[in-house]
Formats: structure tokens, C-alpha cells, sequence
């Protein structure tokens, strides 16, 4: 494996003292971070087979977005032709549902790689995907796991297992996510881990639930759900059950520091003293409930409770910064309150805290020796204030986009240089993504509905 030495610049570690350093440098190694010293005390005699240069520039792990739908994709922006949706899950049955019907394992493959190619090139290193296809599911992660490792990045990729048409469809599903898990066990040093995904509590049973609970202690394997994104999930579970979507999820037994639940939008304090109490996750997703229109998570109180809380794109906007700045932004606007968050947590969020999220945060997240060697040089275009230590916290949250990012380095290798991707044609895979999309989207043109009827399918 080749060594790597990224000299100059200023390093975000994000390690748990909060390090920012200048007149540093790293040594990358065997996949690893080897050394992190001051420039003029490495030893000279260090024989290393490549030279970052990020002298002017930002050198930060690379981001994690913590929920994201690669397929999400294929649908920017396409004009549907549905009636108007007045909430989120008719958003579900007109949008969102049609699509899923329609994809193909093609498709599947196609959006992975294009979304790959927009991660790298926005900063992200490492994401969690899950998949929704009920006419696309067997084999369709390896298909997806193709594109991640073909660009480069790091993925923990699901299946969405939902009842919504059958309790078989479930089945299905999960059968997906457990093949998948066992051939990865297999693998020891993927780039591509499993993950056990269900869609949300209003499409699926207790049983079903109940049994990917017991998959994933079984495989040691993590689980995301999505949670209280709209109303129609907490009204669902107070129709049917006589309790709130987090009451419902802990009575039946999911909750654990093992589950990642996206959105939360639509919770309550006590909802949210269960999450903490059961060291649950959150994977927060502010520009997808901006666009969905379903509310704001209440992240400063779930920050409050110690609740590790990551950022997701939700299959929506791909680069991190833009999430990021949304994250800073909407919580200070939603609660009048200048102080809400600070633009360190919103940092932590997309690095860190992601990794946490994964039971991944030994490995990856911060820049620490012996981690793995994930890291981005940013070089801002143009910058109208000084970047130093004091600002560069600032900078990475209110100036800087993905398109600053010149290269990146994933496991010890560098996978793009000055903006350059060196294992992916882009231009080829840009052009099988618009192919794939204007197929779905003109299958979509006579797709249906799906039943305005909410909740599994027995
Ligand atoms: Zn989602």
C-alpha cells in the first residue's frame, strides 16, 4: 500500500480535545494515520510514495452523511405529472412509492454511482444508504456495492424492508440484508458494510420489527429506521396502538445504541428521554424536511439529552456543506434563539457523530492515529476574510462548499486529486444516470398511485 504525506495547511482533527493544528503535517500509512507531528520534528528519513500538498488549504476527515438514498438521484429535477400532494405521505403514495416500483437493478446501480461520484466530489467519505425497490430487491446490494467500490468510498448500504404490499415483501427484504451481511463477513477489509434497514413503523408489523431486531444482535449488524418524519406516522401508531412512534418502537423491543433513527421530527420530551435512555441515534435530515415540508427536529434539546445526533441528506442535496449550513441555520430561525447550535456541533455532526452513530467512531470520524486514513483538502476558491485557527471553524460552516474540496483520500489511497476522479469515468457514469433517469422517468408517466391507505399490509 502506498504512504501518503499531506504537509501544511490547517488540520480540523475533530478529535475529542477539538485540536485544530497549524505547522503540521500526516503521515498515512498502511491505511492508517501514522504520524500527526509538528513539520520540522518528522524525521526526514520517512520514505513516502506520494505528497498532499494542503499548504493555504483545510485538511478535515472526510464527511459522513448519516441516511441518504443514492436512488433519490434519479429523480433531480424531474417535473412528475401527480396531483399536487397536500402532506407527507401522499408525498409517499404520488412520488416516492411510484418510484420505488418502477426501479430496476440497473437503476439501482447507475444512481449508485453517480451519487458515489457526487459524494467524493462534495467532501463525503463515507455514507448510509438504504434502498427501497420492491421489484429490485434480490442482488441488488452487491449491485450498489459495485458502484461504492468502483469510486472509492465508504457505504453501509440496506435494503428498506416494508410491508406495504405484503407481509412476503417484508420477507424479502430482510432476506436481501442477511444475504448481504454474511457475504461481507466474508470481507474483512470493505469499504462496504451492511445494514439492517426498516422503512418506517407505519408500514410494517411488530413481528417484523421484532425479527430484524434479532437479525442484527445475531449479526452484530446496525438498524435504521425512519421515525416520525410526518404526522402520518404518530397518528398511525396512536390509531392502531394507543401510543407515540417511540413508545410503540421500545414496547415492541428495537431500541438500542445499535439503532439509527432518521428524522424524529415529531417527537416529544418524553419521546425523546426514551431515545436517550435506550442510547438510540438520530440522523438528522434538514434540507429533505425543509423540501417535505414535515417540521424541524428538535436537535438542540436532543443535543441537551446527549443524544448523538448525525446529518443525513435523505437522498436529497448531496453536498455535505450545503447540509451542514442548513443544520447551523434552521434550528436558530425555528426557535428565535441566536445561540441554538454552534457551528462546532454542526461539524461534529457530519464527521464525528456519524461515525458514532455506526458503532464506527474507533475507526473513523476524526483525524487520530491509527484511524482510518479518510481526510479531504479544502482550498476555497476565493475567501474575503483570513483563515487561520480561530476562523476555520467558521469558514467550513458559512463559506466554504463542497466544490472547495481538491482532494481526497479514502483508506490511504487518493481518490481524487485537484478535483480530478482517478478511478471513474465521469463523464460515462454522469451519462448512464441520465439514461437510467429519463427511463424511469418516463415510466412514471403511467405509473399509478399507490391505495391511499396507510399502514402494513397482514
Ligand atoms: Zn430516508
Amino acid at each position: 500500500m502506498t504512504s501518503i504525506l499531506v504537509k501544511g495547511g490547517i488540520i480540523v482533527t475533530m478529535d475529542s480535545s477539538q485540536r485544530i493544528l497549524t505547522d503540521h503535517s500526516i503521515i498515512i500509512q498502511n491505511g492508517k494515520f501514522e504520524v500527526i507531528e509538528k513539520t520540522d520534528e518528522i524525521r526526514r528519513d520517512w520514505k513516502v510514495d506520494e505528497v498532499v500538498d494542503a499548504s493555504g488549504g483545510i485538511v478535515m476527515p472526510g464527511l459522513i452523511c448519516s441516511h441518504t438514498h443514492l436512488y433519490g438521484m434519479l429523480l433531480a429535477g424531474a417535473k412528475l405529472d401527480v396531483h399536487p400532494p397536500s402532506d407527507f405521505t401522499q408525498i409517499l403514495q404520488r412520488v416516492w412509492w411510484p418510484v420505488d416500483e418502477n426501479l430496476t437493478l440497473d437503476d439501482a446501480y447507475a444512481s449508485a454511482l453517480v451519487g458515489c461520484l457526487q459524494f467524493l466530489k462534495t467532501g463525503t467519505t463515507t455514507f448510509a444508504d438504504t434502498y427501497s425497490g420492491p421489484n429490485s430487491i434480490e442482488g441488488v446490494l452487491d449491485r450498489i456495492a459495485r458502484a461504492v467500490n468502483e469510486v472509492g468510498i465508504r457505504g453501509l448500504l440496506a435494503f428498506e424492508a416494508t410491508e406495504r404490499h405484503s407481509k412476503e415483501e417484508g420477507e424479502r427484504g430482510i432476506k436481501e440484508n442477511v444475504r448481504f451481511a454474511l457475504k461481507m463477513k466474508q470481507e474483512l477489509r470493505s469499504r462496504t458494510l451492511p445494514l439492517f434497514s426498516l422503512h418506517a413503523s407505519f408500514t410494517v408489523t411488530d413481528e417484523l420489527i421484532q425479527s430484524v431486531r434479532e437479525l442484527a444482535s445475531e449479526y452484530a449488524v446496525p438498524i435504521t429506521i425512519h421515525t416520525s418524519e410526518g404526522l402520518g406516522d404518530l397518528q398511525h401508531n396512536i390509531e392502531r396502538y394507543g401510543k407515540r412512534t417511540l413508545e410503540r418502537l421500545r414496547d415492541v423491543g428495537l431500541l438500542a445504541s445499535d439503532v439509527v433513527l432518521a428524522h424524529c421530527v415529531h417527537v416529544n420530551d418524553d419521546e425523546l428521554d426514551i431515545v436517550a435512555k435506550y442510547r438510540a441515534k438520530v440522523a438528522h435530515n434538514p434540507m429533505s424536511n425543509m423540501l417535505n415540508a414535515v417540521g424541524t427536529a428538535p436537535v438542540p434539546h436532543m443535543l441537551r439529552r446527549g443524544i448523538s445526533v448525525g446529518l443525513g441528506n435523505d437522498g436529497y442535496i448531496f453536498d455535505g456543506f450545503e447540509n451542514m449550513r442548513a443544520a447551523y441555520l434552521v434550528h436558530r430561525l425555528i426557535s428565535r434563539d441566536p445561540n441554538a447550535i454552534d457551528a462546532y456541533s454542526i461539524l461534529e455532526m457530519a464527521t464525528i457523530r456519524g461515525a458514532q452513530l455506526y458503532g464506527l467512531a474507533d475507526q473513523l470520524g476524526s483525524i487520530e492515529l491509527g484511524k482510518k486514513a479518510d481526510l479531504i483538502v479544502i482550498k476555497p476558491e476565493m475567501l474575503p476574510t483570513p483563515l487561520n485557527q480561530d476562523s476555520v471553524v467558521g469558514h467550513l460552516i458559512n463559506s466554504i462548499t463542497g466544490r472547495d474540496v481538491r482532494t481526497t483520500v479514502v483508506d490511504g489511497n487518493v481518490i481524487m486529486k485537484d478535483r480530478m476522479v482517478l478511478a471513474v469515468n465521469e463523464e460515462k457514469a454522469q451519462s448512464e444516470a441520465q439514461n437510467a433517469a429519463a427511463g424511469l422517468w418516463q415510466r412514471l408517466k403511467t405509473a399509478k398511485p399507490q391505495v391511499e391507505h396507510v399502514g402494513p399490509t397482514r
